[in-house]
């Protein structure tokens, strides 16, 4: 019987597992499934936990209470993965497989950004969002904050959910508005790139939100060091921006039992794959989705969710010596809330745009309302009747 061996219950590992165990037979195939964490985390949520749009206490779930039957779960920790031998090491143990689905995601990485721990840790304002720890270290300090300067800022890494940072930024300059103290608030977003988006024609609406409501954006920005003492954030380019409430976006990069503990990044950060068929470029047994895949598009469980549907089809084909027919054409999908009660969807493959870029109630209802039901109750459990 052959042993398939899923790395990471994230959203594209989980949904892989749970989605071959209901195609494949039982007597085909084990199907193990290694992750660090027991909790599965709704990582959408942690651009709303800081403003009470949604509840802390529903974010999370047992691993094993999402996996189907058919699915071994591990608990312990992947520290390295060896193809040639087709072995991956935990920290217990090694485990063999025939097969390996590679999903540990991204690694979020603050500490290399000096001072950033240390703000984050030793003062009331700093928040690194992309960690839950951080969302609620937010949610407790944001009733507090007065006035001054608030600073969102993002790394020059790749991140996951590149629209997260703009969401964050727009739902605290409404926030504000809402407390009536907009006026004493200055709202700025720094980037790296000359750009606050990059994919047309979302780019262009947002710029437009963002003039009419008044918030900055500090282009060509890359954060070097933080400042906690004195509040100031410095960048490479030789400026620096002071802050009162800093909400930056941790650094991210490939997870090291990947990069420095096997050859599957090929040096690089992520698995290098055939960014359509999702397969390893050197070890045809191996297939990599979501984050932690190489491939060129935005980086989200919306895009993890897509890649499968693809590494299912594929892989069951390798399986079976039959040629791959399934293709990822590098869809992603981005709710941006613009503001508490309104969204835009940038919808996007690798050649085109796909969605409208309006702002509507109906796109926050499906949001914050439809999504994450879907999310927890169809996608992550393998059904999902509009792949
Ligand atoms: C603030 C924020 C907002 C977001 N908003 C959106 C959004 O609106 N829409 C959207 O589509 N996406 C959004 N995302 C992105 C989305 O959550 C990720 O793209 C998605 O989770 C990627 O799935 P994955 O399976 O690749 O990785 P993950 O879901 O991160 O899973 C990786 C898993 O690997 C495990 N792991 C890591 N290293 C090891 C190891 N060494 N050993 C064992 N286990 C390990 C982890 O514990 C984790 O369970 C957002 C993310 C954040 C942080």
């Amino acid at each position: 019987m052959d042993h398939i061996v899923v790395l990471g219950a994230g959203v594209g590992g989980t949904m892989t597992a749970n989605m071959l165990s209901r195609r494949l037979d039982r007597t085909d195939a084990k199907i193990t499934i290694v992750d660090k964490s027991t909790e599965h985390a709704y990582q959408p949520s942690f651009y709303l936990l800081p403003f009470g749009y949604m509840d802390p206490d529903d974010q999370f779930r047992d691993v094993r209470d999402i996996l189907r039957d058919g699915v071994e779960f591990v608990h312990d920790e992947v520290t390295g993965v060896d193809p040639e031998e087709k072995t991956v090491s935990l920290s217990e143990d090694d485990l063999d497989y025939d097969y390996l689905v590679a999903s540990l995601g991204h690694r979020l990485a603050p500490e290399t950004t000096p001072g950033m721990v240390e703000g984050w840790k030793e003062t009331d304002s700093v928040h690194p969002f992309y960690h839950y720890e951080g969302a609620m270290s937010m949610r407790e300090a944001l009733p507090e904050f007065d006035g001054g300067r608030f600073v969102v800022s993002v790394p020059d890494t790749s991140i996951k959910c590149g629209g997260a940072p703009l969401k964050m930024t727009m739902l605290a300059e409404d926030y504000f508005r809402r407390r009536g103290i907009r006026d004493d608030v200055e709202v700025v977003m720094t980037k790296p790139s000359d750009a606050i988006f990059g994919v047309s024609p979302y780019r262009e609406k947002l710029e437009e939100i963002w003039a009419d409501r008044g918030i900055q954006a500090e282009l060509n920005f890359t954060v070097e060091s933080v400042d906690y003492e004195n509040g100031v954030i410095r960048s490479e380019e030789g400026d620096s921006l002071e802050y009162d409430f800093y909400v930056p976006v941790s650094p991210q990069y490939g997870q090291k039992a990947l990069t420095e503990r096997s050859p599957l990044t090929d040096g690089g950060e992520y698995v290098t794959v055939d960014k359509h068929t999702l397969q390893h470029e050197t070890y045809p047994d191996v297939f990599a989705l979501g984050d932690a895949g190489d491939t060129p598009n935005a980086k989200t469980a919306a895009a993890a969710r897509k890649q499968a549907h693809v590494v299912l089809d594929n892989l069951t084909a390798h399986m079976e010596d039959k040629p791959q027919t399934a293709a990822y054409d590098g869809y992603a999908a981005c709710p941006l809330l613009t503001k508490k009660g309104k969204a835009m969807v940038a919808e996007f493959d690798y050649e085109n745009s796909i969605s409208a870029p309006v702002e509507s109630r109906a796109n926050w209802i499906m949001d914050i309302n439809v999504l994450p039901s879907v999310y927890w109750n169809l996608w992550l459990r393998g059904y999902d009747p509009l792949p």
